[in-house]
């Protein structure tokens, strides 16, 4: 078995949905000024993702911000699928160093710049390179089954693995994520990689209004920009 085949059946056997491989090449100098050196010297990455119910989703699109939805929207996606990721991240780092090549795992959500939530290296960028969806106005990885409710984890290597393809599709003229931000963070703009994300979105408002939320319910979660979202929305 190729050690691609080998990977991707560990990863549909710990219960992950989604496995791709970006070539990093694409997008170098962006994963420089973002993470420095270390992510920037590997070529490639192992993307794999895990979806997360409409079920647990929908009810965040109520006004009324049900504390008991947004409470177990919030332990399944961080305290379940997160972990869930990073386990299957590390394990898959042993299979491909037992192969003979590097690989490091990337924490699902360590973020060294706080204040605009980035971490040391983007998930959804790998997603997207690996051909697993397009970067969506509302900046989340829109995937064309299950939209932006996919949670994403990492492996970068040096493993000759087979990459795929960009995929050539995007959000068209909807605007529904936008509508539904109560912040008014979303500007409605479609995604260009020439463009900074402040075009798109307003990260300062989004935190504003999801920090309120920690006060008035427990929570900084909202999230209504990818219940919103018509791909893989089931009516
Ligand atoms: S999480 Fe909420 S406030 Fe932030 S961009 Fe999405 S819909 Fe708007
Ligand atoms: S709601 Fe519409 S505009 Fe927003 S990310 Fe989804 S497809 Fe794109």
């Amino acid at each position: 078995m190729t050690l691609i085949a080998h990977l991707e059946n560990i990863s549909h056997g710990v219960g992950l949905d989604y496995f791709g491989v970006a070539n990093l090449a694409r997008a170098i100098g962006f994963i420089r000024q973002q993470g420095g050196d270390l992510p920037a010297s590997f070529p490639r990455a192992v993307s794999v993702g895990v979806a997360v119910p409409y079920g647990l989703t929908a009810p965040l699109l109520a006004n009324d911000n049900d504390n008991s939805a947004l409470m177990n929207y919030d332990w399944y996606v961080y305290k379940v699928c997160n972990p869930m990721l990073d386990q299957s991240t590390l394990r898959l780092s042993r299979e491909i160093e037992n192969a003979g090549y590097r690989a490091m795992p990337v924490a699902t959500s360590l973020a060294i710049q706080d204040k605009h939530l980035a971490g040391v290296f983007s998930h959804k960028l790998a997603a997207h390179l690996a051909g697993l969806g397009w970067i969506g106005k509302n900046c989340l990885l829109i995937n064309p089954e299950d939209g932006p409710r996919v949670r994403w984890g990492t492996v970068l290597t040096d493993a000759p693995l087979e990459t795929g393809n960009l995929l050539e599709r995007n959000c068209g003229k909807c605007t529904e994520c936008a509508k539904a931000c109560p912040s008014g963070a979303i500007h409605g703009t479609a995604f260009d990689p020439a463009e900074p994300r402040v075009k798109r979105l307003d990260v300062d408002k989004c935190n504003e209004y999801r920090n309120s939320l920690q006060s008035s319910i427990g929570a900084p979660t909202c999230g209504k920009c990818l219940a919103a979202c018509p791909f893989g929305r089931i009516k």
